[in-house]
């Protein structure tokens, strides 16, 4: 049984689609609506609606025993992205249950996902002519949305789900610059991306399954400078808590990333909720250095 932590995370699911279809996006602003795990609908000042790693069946449970723990906010039928990237083939990120449906409902929507997961989508019928490869250092623009794809480190320990070409993404609308972990380790190569000077970041947070933890997000975004940080992936399984290593409470990362001097702002998502993205405008704002006698540098 959920317990009443984990059922505040989510806010009644009704009408989502709808809410997403209403929704007009004032220029210089991008919104995001949190699906659970790494799952987000992100809306443009120009109507482009981009899906990003949606999970909304429960095959996990059939594969792997691990149930979902809130129904999907909105189906695969009521879903109509312009845009949809799965960032690899894991089954929470490019979702049997959903993908083929998602296609199918909507031929004129593009879908963008690394080779070894298009091998997987057109094999289950979607038409080789709607994917477009993304790989890793690609940049592709489509409609008012810039996407560039930076290697993943994603190793989920389990013999046979192993992927050499998971992605994480940097988006850029409207002069904006958000990135997308996707699932990954944290990786000094990350830590480059810095000059990239993001507004917000998304990151995957859980710590296990091959994904950074709550400190290590902490760290990156503290590391990174950004504006808004909103901690991803700790909420999707029934039974997530199964290993000791698993971290869960968006407050863990919120905590590290303020003893590390973090002073940009942390989003904890709720799933069906909306966060409104802007720019920062003074610079970068969520970096500061504290040193051994507690004197703070910018
Ligand atoms: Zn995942």
């Amino acid at each position: 049984m959920p317990s009443s932590n984990t059922l505040s995370l989510v806010s009644p699911p009704e009408g989502l689609q709808e809410r997403v279809r209403q929704r007009s996006v004032p220029v210089g602003q991008v919104v995001a609506w949190w699906l659970g795990g790494a799952g987000f609908i992100f809306k443009t000042s120009q109507g482009t609606q981009l899906f990003v790693d949606p999970y909304l069946s429960d095959v996990v449970n059939d594969i792997f025993g691990q149930q979902r723990a809130f129904p999907p906010p909105l189906t695969a039928d009521q879903a109509c992205p312009d845009v949809l990237i799965c960032t690899h083939w894991h089954e929470d990120h490019l979702d049997p249950g959903s993908i083929p449906i998602i296609a199918r409902n909507n031929p004129t929507a593009l879908l963008l996902m690394p080779p070894s997961a298009l091998a997987r989508a057109v094999s289950w019928g979607v038409p080789r002519r709607q994917i477009t490869t993304l790989k890793a250092g690609q940049t592709l623009t489509i409609k008012d949305i810039t996407i560039t794809a930076v290697a993943a480190r994603h190793n989920a320990g389990v013999e046979g789900w192993e992927v050499y070409d998971g992605v994480c993404l940097t988006l850029e609308i409207d002069g904006m610059k958000i990135f997308f972990s996707g699932d990954t380790e944290y990786d000094t190569s990350l830590r480059n991306l810095r000059n990239l000077d993001f507004d917000s970041a998304f990151l995957s947070m859980n710590g296990v399954g091959g994904n950074m933890n709550a400190h290590e997000a902490a760290l990156l975004a503290w590391h990174w400078g950004v504006g808004t940080v909103v901690p991803m992936h700790h909420h999707l399984w029934l039974n997530a808590a199964a290993s000791d290593e698993a971290t869960l409470d968006p407050d863990l990362l919120a905590s590290s990333y303020s003893k590390l001097g973090g002073i940009g702002r942390v989003i904890a998502p709720i799933v069906g909720d909306e966060i409104v993205l802007s720019r920062v405008t003074n610079g970068r704002a969520g970096h500061r250095f504290i040193s051994n006698a507690g004197t703070t540098q910018k």
